[in-house]
C-alpha cells in the first residue's frame, strides 16, 4: 500500500489527558502535547493516520512511501469548530447590541435570505471555502431555518471536503414569521434531511438536531426534539446561559423550572451528544446536572466579549471534567479562526483571573488553547476515536501552518512550546499552506 509522508514540525496533542486530571494548570506543557521539531506524519492511501514521530524514523520506516517536505512549517492535526452559524458569515465582524437586539437588528434579516436556493448556494460555498483556508477541518453549523437553505449547506459540504456536525436552526416562536416554522414541521424537516445526509461519505457528513435555544423554541418543540434525539441517536446543540438579558426572558418563559438548565433537563435535550455553547452563568447545581448528562461545552471566549456576554470560566471547567471544545460562533464571534479562538481562549481565562481576584487559578496557556481548538474540540463532538489528534489508525485531518509567516522575525525563543505559543497569538489569515481532511488536500495556499 502506497504511504505518505509529510514532514515539518508535527505538534501532536495527546488523548490521555481528556477528562479532568491534567487541566490544572500545573506543569501542563509536556503533558498536553508530545513534539517532534524534525517530524513527519505518515498517511495510508485510505487517508488514516499510521504514524507520527521523527523524520528519520519515518524515512527509514517507510522507505517506499511518497515524501512531502514542509520545511519550516509547523503539522497540527486539523482544528474543530464546535459552534458556527452558517448563515451569519455576513455579518461577522458587524453590529455594537448585546444579543437579543443583536440578533434583531442584524442575525434574522439576514437567516431570512437564505429562503433563496441561489443565494443559500453561494453562501454556504464561501463559508466552507473560508473555514478550509483557516484550517478548519471540522465544523458543527447551525445553519439557518429553512429546509432547502441547510439542504444547500449540506451538498456544499460534501463538495467542499470538510468535515460537518450540522443542522437546520429550529424556532417556533421569538423571532419573525418568516423564519418560523411549527414545532412538528421542524422536526420533520430536520429529519427528512438527517435521512439524507447523516452519516454519509463514510460518516464526514453529519446531521445534528438543532433547537436554537429556549427562548425561540416552544415546550413542544423542545420535547420533541428530546425524543427525536433519543429514538434516532443524533446530537443536539443548543445555547445555554450566554447573557443576563436572555437568562431573565428564560427565567419569565419557563417560570416553572429552577434555572436555564433545568428547562433543557425536563425536556430530554440534556445527552451525552449535547453540544451547549457558552454556558458561562452556571450554578453549582446547573453544572452538576450537564455533568451528570455527559454534555459537552463549546466555549466562545471571542463571541462572549463581542457581544460583551461575559466571561466563562474556562479553567474551572477543564478541572471539573467537562468534554470542551472552542467555537467561533460567528457571527457573534467575529472571524472562522479557531487559531484567534485559540488565542483569545488563553486571553478571557486571564481576564476571569482579573475579574475573580483571590479565586485566581493557573491561566489557560496557548499549549491547552491548541489541544482545546483540536483534541478537546473532537471530545466535544463525540469524535475522539476518529480525529483531534495524530493516533493510528485515525483519520487524517491535519493543517500545514508556514512558520515562516508566523515568526517573521528571527526569535530565540525556540523551544516547542514557545513555538506553539507564538503559532496560536501570531497566526495570521495566510498562515495556513494547506489543509487535508481524511489524507485529501482540500486547501492550498495560492
Ligand atoms: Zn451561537
Amino acid at each position: 500500500m502506497k504511504h505518505r509522508i509529510y514532514t515539518g514540525f508535527v505538534a501532536n496533542p495527546r488523548s490521555a489527558s481528556a477528562r479532568g486530571g491534567i487541566h490544572d494548570g500545573a506543569n501542563t506543557t509536556r503533558a498536553q502535547m508530545e513534539y517532534f521539531p524534525d517530524g513527519a506524519i505518515v498517511v495510508t492511501e485510505t487517508g488514516r493516520i499510521d504514524f507520527a514521530g521523527t523524520r528519520n524514523d519515518a524515512l527509514s520506516s517507510y522507505p517506499a512511501a511518497e515524501v512531502r517536505e514542509y520545511p519550516n512549517a509547523l503539522i497540527i492535526p486539523g482544528l474543530v469548530d464546535t459552534h458556527v452559524h452558517l448563515p451569519q458569515y455576513e455579518a461577522a465582524a458587524i453590529g455594537t447590541g448585546e444579543l437579543l437586539d443583536w440578533l434583531n437588528t442584524y442575525i434574522f434579516p439576514l437567516e431570512a435570505r437564505f429562503a433563496d436556493d441561489s443565494y443559500a448556494r453561494e453562501q454556504s460555498r464561501r463559508f466552507f471555502a473560508d473555514a478550509l483556508s483557516l484550517g478548519t477541518t471540522t465544523m458543527s453549523v447551525y445553519c439557518s431555518s429553512q429546509r432547502n437553505a441547510t439542504e444547500r449547506a449540506f451538498e456544499a459540504a460534501f463538495e467542499a471536503g470538510i468535515r460537518v456536525c450540522m443542522g437546520k436552526t429550529m424556532m417556533d416562536f421569538g423571532a419573525p414569521e418568516n423564519i418560523l416554522f411549527s414545532a412538528h414541521q421542524n422536526i420533520e424537516d430536520s429529519l427528512a434531511i438527517a435521512k439524507a445526509w447523516h452519516g454519509s461519505d463514510d460518516g464526514r457528513l453529519q446531521y445534528t438536531l438543532t433547537p436554537r435555544f429556549a427562548g425561540s423554541c416552544s415546550r413542544e418543540l423542545l420535547r420533541l426534539t428530546g425524543d427525536a434525539a433519543r429514538a434516532n441517536s443524533l446530537r443536539i446543540q443548543t445555547h445555554l446561559s450566554e447573557n443576563p438579558s436572555e437568562l431573565r426572558y428564560i427565567a419569565e418563559l419557563f417560570p416553572e423550572f429552577s434555572s436555564y438548565t433545568d428547562v433543557y433537563a425536563a425536556h430530554g435535550i440534556l445527552t451525552g451528544q449535547t453540544v451547549m455553547a457558552h454556558s458561562i452563568y452556571l450554578s453549582a447545581q446547573e453544572r452538576s446536572l450537564l455533568r451528570e448528562h455527559d454534555c459537552a461545552l463549546s466555549h466562545c471566549p471571542c463571541s462572549n466579549r463581542f457581544l460583551q456576554s461575559g466571561v466563562m470560566a474556562l479553567r474551572k471547567s477543564m478541572r471539573e471534567g467537562f468534554k470542551i471544545g472552542l467555537g467561533s460562533d460567528v457571527a457573534g464571534g467575529f472571524s472562522l479562526s479557531m487559531l484567534n479562538e485559540a488565542k483569545e481562549a488563553a486571553e478571557s481565562s486571564k481576564t476571569w483571573n482579573i475579574l475573580n481576584r483571590g479565586e485566581e487559578t493557573p491561566p489557560v496557556n496557548a499549549e491547552e488553547a491548541l489541544w482545546l481548538a483540536t483534541l478537546g474540540g473532537a471530545e466535544a463532538l463525540g469524535l475522539e476515536q476518529n480525529i483531534g489528534n495524530f493516533v493510528r489508525g485515525k483519520e487524517a485531518d491535519f493543517v500545514v501552518l508556514s512558520l515562516k509567516d508566523i515568526l517573521p522575525n528571527h526569535s530565540s525563543f525556540s523551544a516547542p512550546e514557545q513555538v506553539i505559543s507564538r503559532a496560536v497569538y501570531g497566526a495570521g489569515r495566510g498562515a495556513v499552506l494547506t489543509t487535508f481532511v481524511r489524507g485529501k488536500q482540500v486547501f492550498t495556499r495560492s
